[in-house]
C-alpha cells in the first residue's frame, strides 16, 4: 500500500466530522491540491473519550460513501506501540510506530558496533548532499554518539513492524510511519541520516518519519521557536531524505511527517516553500482543533449552543489540573489569563468565538482559553449524548467551521 505524495492526518475526537472534514480534502482536490486524508486518532483519546478504533473505520466509511468519494484514504493507529497496537490491527490501515520511550537509551553494545561497521562508509568523510549548503561530515565518535540515542529505538520500530505485518498479512496490507517526535530529544539532519541508515538495516518500508523539530509543538497553538533554525533544519532533513533514500534503497515515497499539535501557522509557508523546493511529499498530522470548531460552531450557534460551550468551559476550568495533566509537555495554559467562568457566562457569541478561534489579528483571541479548552473535550465525552445532541441540533454551523478550518487555515497554506 503507497500513501501519496501529500497527505494530511485529521483527528476528529467524537467521530462526528468525519464527512465535513472530508469535504474540506475535496474541495481542495477540486482545485488541485491533491492532498489524501488519513484520520487519526491515539490510544490516549480512544481511552478519554471512550472510544474504539473499529468506531473511526466506521465513521470514515460512513463518511466516504455518503460525499462519494472514490480517492484514497486511511485509518492511522497513531502513536501505537507493541502493548496496544492489536487493538488497531483490523481497523487500521497507517501505522504511527511510536518508538520515543526508546530514544535516549543505548542499544546493546555489540549492536552499535556492527551498526558503525556496517555504515563505515559514511564516517569520517565528507558527504555530498543535493541541497545542503556544505557537505555533511559525521565522525566516529558522532555515530556512536547517534547510535547510543537513536539504535534501539529504531530495534523497537523494526520488532513493532514485523509484528503488525504479519498480522496484517504482508507488507502490502500496511502503511508505516516511524516516529520520534515524542521525546526530550530534537533529532538534527546528521541524526536523520543515521536513523535512515538504521531503518534500512531493519528492513521497515517507512513510508514517513516523523522527527522531533527544534521549538515547541503546543497543542492547537502556533509554534515557538526560532523560525530561521527550523526552516535550516527542515530543508535539510529533506535532503538528507532524499539522499537517504537512494542510498539505502528506502521507499521512493518516503517523506516527513509534521505531528504539528495543529495550528502551526508561522511554519507552514516554510514548509510549502521547501516541499516545492525539493519536489517533495509531506505528512501533516494535525490534533485536535475539530473538536475546538465544534465549539466554535456551537457557540455560533448562539442560544442552547452557546450555553453548552459556557458550560464546558466552566466545567474545565473547575478542573484545571486533572485536565492538562496528561497533556503537560505540549500545553503552556496561564492561569492568570483564564476568563473566570462568572465573566464569559456573560459573553456574547462573537465574546466567545473571538477568544476561541485561531486568529491571532483578532484582539478577542486567547491562546490560553483555547489550550485550556483543546483539553476540556473529556468534559464533553462525559455530557455524552447531551453533546452529542447540541451537535445535531447545531450540525449546519459545526459544519461549516469544519470544513472552513481545514480547507482555509491548514491545506491551503501548506500544499496550495
Ligand atoms: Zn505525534
Amino acid at each position: 500500500m503507497q500513501l501519496a505524495k501529500y497527505s494530511m492526518g485529521v483527528g476528529d475526537r467524537f467521530g462526528r466530522e468525519a464527512l465535513s472534514q472530508l469535504r474540506a480534502v475535496m474541495a481542495a482536490q477540486a482545485r488541485g491540491i491533491q492532498v489524501v486524508p488519513v484520520w487519526n486518532k491515539s490510544n490516549r483519546e480512544h481511552t478519554i473519550i471512550g472510544t474504539e478504533p473499529a468506531d473511526v473505520r466506521d465513521e470514515v466509511t460512513a463518511a466516504v460513501m455518503a460525499a462519494g468519494y472514490y480517492g484514497e484514504y486511511h485509518v492511522d493507529a497513531d502513536h501505537i506501540g507493541l502493548g496496544n497496537v492489536d487493538w488497531f490491527m483490523e481497523a487500521s490501515d497507517f501505522f504511527t510506530l511510536d518508538v520515543a520511550d526508546f530514544t535516549g537509551k543505548p542499544a546493546a553494545q555489540a549492536d552499535i558496533d556492527a551498526f558503525i561497521a556496517r555504515h563505515r562508509d559514511l564516517l569520517d568523510t565528507p558527504i555530498a548532499i543535493d541541497g545542503l549548503a556544505a557537505p555533511m561530515t559525521v565522525t566516529e565518535a558522532e555515530a556512536r554518539q547517534i547510535a547510543a540515542k537513536f539504535l534501539l529505538a529504531v530495534q523497537e520500530a523494526g520488532k513493532l513492524y514485523r509484528h503488525i505485518e504479519q498480522a496484517k498479512g504482508g507488507a502490502d496490507a500496511l502503511i508505516a510511519e516511524v516516529s520520534m517526535d515524542e521525546t526530550d530529544l530534537p533529532q538534527r539532519p546528521t541524526d536523520m541520516l543515521f536513523i535512515l541508515a538504521a531503518i534500512a538495516d531493519e528492513g521497515i518500508p517507512a513510508q514517513t518519519i516523523a522527527p522531533k523539530f527544534s521549538g515547541r509543538f503546543n497543542k492547537g497553538v502556533d509554534y515557538v521557536g526560532d523560525l530561521a533554525q527550523f526552516e535550516r533544519e527542515f530543508n535539510e532533513d529533506l535532503a538528507v531524505i532524499a539522499y537517504a533514500v537512494k542510498r539505502f534503497a528506502l521507499p521512493k515515497n518516503l517523506k516527513l511527517s509534521v505531528h504539528s499539535g495543529s495550528d502551526k501557522f508561522s511554519i507552514y509557508p516554510i514548509m510549502n516553500k521547501a516541499i516545492k523546493r525539493f519536489g517533495a511529499g509531506l505528512h501533516l498530522k494535525t490534533a485536535g482543533t475539530t473538536w475546538l470548531e465544534e465549539l466554535i460552531g456551537l457557540a455560533e450557534a448562539g442560544g442552547s449552543g452557546l450555553a453548552i460551550a459556557k458550560k464546558i468551559y466552566a466545567a474545565a476550568y473547575g478542573r484545571f489540573d486533572e485536565l492538562r495533566k496528561p497533556y503537560a509537555t505540549v500545553i503552556d495554559i496561564d492561569w492568570n489569563k483564564l476568563p473566570a467562568p462568572e465573566e464569559v457566562n456573560n459573553w456574547t457569541t462573537e465574546a466567545f468565538t473571538g477568544a476561541l478561534r485561531h486568529d491571532q489579528k483578532c484582539p478577542l483571541y486567547n491562546r490560553h482559553f483555547r489550550q485550556m479548552l483543546h483539553v476540556a473535550f473529556k468534559v464533553a465525552a462525559e455530557l455524552g449524548t447531551e453533546y452529542l445532541n447540541a451537535l445535531k441540533e447545531h450540525e449546519a454551523a459545526v459544519a461549516r467551521n469544519v470544513s472552513v478550518n481545514i480547507l482555509e487555515r491548514h491545506i491551503l497554506p501548506v500544499f496550495g
